[in-house]
């Protein structure tokens, strides 16, 4: 072939500036564009051959090589895939085929940003501008008579094209890295982004650092000069080190067969928990797994595991592995995988994904909606399934799973909606109940009231006056309980949930008419109001069956979520809390007790004040810490009273 000269063709002026300022922050993905080529094009050969269409040598070994020369700052990529002939060479390279690359640059050309793009958008060989100012392509195609194709540009828009050298089938891509990437001639560097990208593409993948491969041969030759060195065989690879005989067989950087791509039938237990080590890097072992497996109407496959959470969701940080016909794209795309499915640790190969538009696209697409509801649909159904069968192993791993599973209740309505029934709840004796089974247990006693302590140490009194009277309540203290359950309020319209202190409910007092009730009322809101120097206090008088019990804080649960959620955003700013503090809150002071008897009798008495604002004390302290101000007092007041019974 005489050499032939040409400029690339589209819009080629402006391509190399914004495949370098758009793939910046990417720069290593052209590793992967390149070897994902390298192996499309062997598996393309293995095809032929498979249908007859190519005959294949009989020792053929199928491979792709990566090697990295420090010392001359070149990366070259060997493949003995189909090559290319002269046309293909003008087809694919040169009319710069990376289709839809025109329109997508006409589209982002002002308003790209880095991010925007998943990077993954068939601009492939010609990502390798980005690190190199000179690439060249020397391929032989696997068709008959084939002629061997040289083709070299520096990164303008000229390049040119003769008869090259390679004698076998495949491509020999050399990158002359510009003086910003050396670092893609760096062993370890380039090890890393093979891992990143290339560890489970579908043909073996080797890696040579040709400097020391080098070395190692002369090293060979000087010390053992009658053993011969065995020319390297099919691709002509003279760097290749590892096919000599005399040396161990060459492992390859990757897994060809992950395990996603294997029938769930044929998968062990221990694979699924070796894979999960090895690409999480996680050594505690997950709970559980979900093996997605179909062809139809899309082809998705791959593992989510459900790892150990810990106690608070938001230092939970999981990773989603998207790969696109075993080829890497990303971790985490919010885009494809629903936010608390993020959460999990996994692989989703998903090859019909759209993966060459932005980002914002993707969003939009039904397609990828689908997708995403596939993904949602399996985990409520594993967890669902798992609920029916094997309820026992569902309540053991309820602690671990109930943060994930509350917050995809929050943030996905199909999945609230199929999790629903599924959701338990921890009770007092530390059984796991279904809102259902609470309700059905208590309906005689509480309707349609889930009542539930979210600290079981601070809340103990009133938990102890549940246990007396046989009211069972439920345990939310994990910080996505209280959106959560103001969530399940929204989908169960009757049901409501109350905390422990929030009221006296009937069971707990005796009957008795707010009449009766009412003197002792004024008179003991009166004492306590004089005694705590405070006229805005509530006080409320109830006989209570237990009569040990003298005073009590409630808190309307309204008025308590509102507070809580004014601390939370901390719309108090520097306010003082202690304003907020008592806002709401009533004293219920227990007409059988004796003390509450003895203020009641003596409103003048010369120690009511002290017995008052102990009593107060004491129910706020059952209800929540005390502020530093009234604890010392609290401790001052407490050792005074002690001195009284000793004297
Ligand atoms: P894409 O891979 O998205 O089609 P590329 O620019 O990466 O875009 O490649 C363009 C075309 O060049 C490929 O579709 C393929 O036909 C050809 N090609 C690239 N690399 C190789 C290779 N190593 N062997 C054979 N053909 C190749």
């Amino acid at each position: 072939m005489s050499m032939k000269k040409g400029s690339l063709s589209i819009n080629s002026d402006n391509i190399f500036p914004i495949i370098k300022k758009w793939l910046y922050s990417d720069h290593d993905i052209f590793i992967r564009e390149v070897v994902s080529n390298a192996c499309d094009a062997v598996t393309k050969l293995r095809k032929l051959a498979l249908i007859g269409e190519y005959e294949e040598a009989e020792d053929t070994n199928y491979r792709i090589d990566v090697i990295a020369s420090p010392k001359d700052k070149t990366l070259t990529f060997i493949d003995n895939g189909i090559g290319m002939t002269a046309d293909e060479v003008n087809e694919y390279i040169n009319q710069i085929a990376f289709s839809g690359a025109s329109d997508f640059l006409e589209k982002y050309k002002d308003k790209a940003t880095d991010d925007q793009i998943i990077g993954h958008f068939g601009l492939g060989f010609y990502s390798t501008f980005m690190v190199a100012d000179k690439v060249t392509i020397n391929t032989l195609s696997y068709q008959e008579d084939a002629e061997p194709v040289f083709w070299e540009c520096d990164g303008g828009t000229e390049y040119t094209m003769s008869t090259g050298d390679r004698d076998v089938h495949g491509t020999e891509i050399t990158l002359y890295l510009n003086e910003d990437s050396y670092e893609f001639a760096n062993e370890y560097r380039v090890k890393e982004v093979l891992q990143k990208y290339c560890s489970f593409m579908p043909e073996e993948i080797f890696f040579t650092n040709a400097d020391t491969a080098k070395e190692e041969t002369e090293d060979v030759v000087e010390t053992e000069v009658v053993e011969e060195t065995t020319d390297n065989e099919a691709d002509g690879d003279s760097t290749d080190a590892g096919n000599t005989k005399s040396e161990p067989k060459e492992t390859p950087i990757n897994d060809t067969k992950p395990l996603w791509t294997k029938h769930p039938n044929d998968c062990e237990e221990e694979e699924y928990k070796e894979f999960y080590r090895k690409v999480f890097l996680d050594f505690k072992e997950p709970l559980f797994w979900i093996h997605l497996n179909m062809d139809y109407p899309f082809n998705l496959k791959g593992i989510l595991y459900f790892p150990k959470f810990n106690s608070e969701y938001d230092t939970l940080e999981g990773t989603i592995k998207l790969y696109n016909n075993q080829v890497f794209i990303a971790d985490n795309i919010k885009e494809v995988i629903p936010e608390f499915l993020l959460l999990l640790k996994g692989v989703i190969d998903c090859p019909d994904l759209p993966l060459n538009v932005s980002r914002s696209a993707l969003q939009n697409d039904g397609f990828v909606k689908k997708i995403s509801d596939y993904i949602t649909k399996k985990v409520a159904d594993k967890l669902s399934g798992m609920f029916k069968t094997e309820r026992e192993t569902y309540e053991s791993y309820w602690d671990d799973l109930s943060p994930f599973i509350k917050f995809g209740c929050l943030k996905d309505d199909k999945f609230n909606d199929k999790m629903m029934n599924y959701i338990l709840y921890k009770n007092l004796d530390g059984k796991y109940l279904t809102l259902d089974e609470y309700l059905e247990a208590g309906k005689e006693k509480y309707e349609n009231t889930v009542f539930y302590t979210d600290n079981e140490k601070v809340q103990s009194q009133y938990i102890n006056m549940f246990k007396e009277q046989e009211i069972d309540a439920v345990v939310l203290t994990h910080n996505i309980d209280t959106p959560f359950i103001t969530h399940q309020e929204q989908k169960h319209e009757d049901v409501k949930f109350t905390r422990i202190d929030s009221d006296i409910t009937n069971t707990f007092k005796e009957e008795v008419s707010e009449e009766e009730m009412k003197d002792a009322t004024d008179k003991l809101t009166d004492t306590f109001r004089k005694a705590l120097e405070n006229d805005k206090l509530n006080v409320k008088v109830e006989k209570l069956k237990n009569a040990d019990i003298s005073s009590m804080i409630t808190l309307p649960e309204e008025t308590r979520r509102m507070q809580d959620m004014m601390k939370m955003y901390s719309m108090m700013g520097n306010m003082d809390p202690s304003m907020f503090g008592g806002e709401g809150q009533t004293l219920v002071l227990n007409a059988n007790n004796n003390l509450v008897q003895y203020i009641l009798e003596n409103p003048e008495g010369e120690n009511t004040k002290t017995v008052c604002e102990q009593l107060y004390d004491l129910a706020l302290l059952a209800h929540a810490p005390l502020e530093a101000d009234a604890m010392t007092k609290f401790i001052a007041r407490s050792n005074q009273i002690l001195g009284f019974i000793t004297k």
